[in-house]
């Protein structure tokens, strides 16, 4: 496996990998590795015969400078852990080599007026730059994205398409642990005690679906079931439970063809999300 700290180490590998005939498969992460991001791995591996991934903690993606200095990083095990899962090239650039005083940035509007973009101004614009600045770094032909972070993806998905930026975009389900808590790099900081509580936000999900199964498409009906399960586990604070349309991210009153249901939730200070896309008269994931 190439370990590139440079652009031009990462540009003359995916050249090279290029004049093979191979294309290329990208997978973005901020490190921190666990199954969930080496599931995007063997995902990109299925569409793609050279696979990139990033690990760079992007600091303008997060408006808590505090939640940045916490981020877990384990660099020589992220390594290691990419090597095993088949990853060709890690992409692991410095600071200095993403960010030179920059002046250009790319934003989105309006998908990100609810769920996360709400709570975090200007996160999706740390995204959205960065995502822009990989893609023009790897240059790949796939791109695979998480569904844990649905409004990432979707918003990754337009900027893609309004900035005619020739990738294709992948996603790919949620990772979960054996008792439903989806995978997260945040999840270490989270006490014993946290640990238990946090499954509120998968089980509500499960909630939602024997409701929705059972005809139900109100959607504030299904909030109401949502949030009386999520207290149960007593997070510190609730930050969002929305039902939205997928393609408009706006929230929506009754089911529609494609719907997300998000929420957001504090255990102590660890900010941990969940949701499901509900698609009408197909399944619910
Ligand atoms: P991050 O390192 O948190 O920025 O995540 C990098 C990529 O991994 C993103 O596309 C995430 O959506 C994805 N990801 C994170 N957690 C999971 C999970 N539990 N299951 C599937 N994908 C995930």
């Amino acid at each position: 496996m190439i370990t590139a700290k440079t652009i031009e180490e990462t540009r003359k590998a995916v050249r090279e990998a290029r004049a093979a005939g191979k294309e290329i498969g990208f997978v973005p992460t901020m490190g921190a590795l666990h199954e969930g991001h080496l599931s995007l791995v063997s995902i990109a591996k299925k569409h793609a015969d050279f696979i990139v991934m990033s690990i760079f903690v992007n600091r303008i993606q997060f408006n808590d400078p505090k939640d940045f200095d916490k981020y877990p990083r384990d660099f020589d095990k992220d390594l290691s852990l990419a090597e095993k899962a088949g990853v060709d090239m890690v992409f692991l650039p410095d600071e200095t080599v993403m960010y030179n005083n920059p002046l250009t940035f790319v934003d989105t509007s309006s998908l990100d007026r609810y769920l996360c973009g709400a709570s975090r101004p200007g996160h999706f614009r740390g995204v959205c730059t960065v995502v822009t600045k990989l893609f023009n770094i790897v240059q790949p032909d796939t791109a695979v994205f998480g569904q844990k972070d649905i409004q990432q993806v979707r918003i990754v998905e337009k900027m893609a398409e309004d900035l005619n930026i020739p990738v294709s975009i992948i996603i790919a389900p949620i990772r979960r642990e054996n008792d439903g808590l989806a995978m997260s790099s945040r999840n270490i900081h989270l006490s014993n005690e946290q640990r238990k509580q946090a499954l509120c936000l998968s089980e509500s999900l499960q909630t939602a679906k024997k409701l929705i199964e059972k005809g139900e498409t109100s959607t504030a009906a299904i909030i109401r079931e949502v949030e009386a399960e999520i207290k149960k586990g007593s997070p510190d604070s609730i930050d969002y439970i929305s039902i939205v349309s997928y393609e408009t991210l706006e929230p929506i009153k009754t089911l529609s063809t494609k719907s997300v249901l998000a929420a957001a939730a504090f255990f102590g200070s660890t900010r941990l999300i969940d949701n499901m896309i509900i698609t009408e008269g197909d399944s619910i994931q």
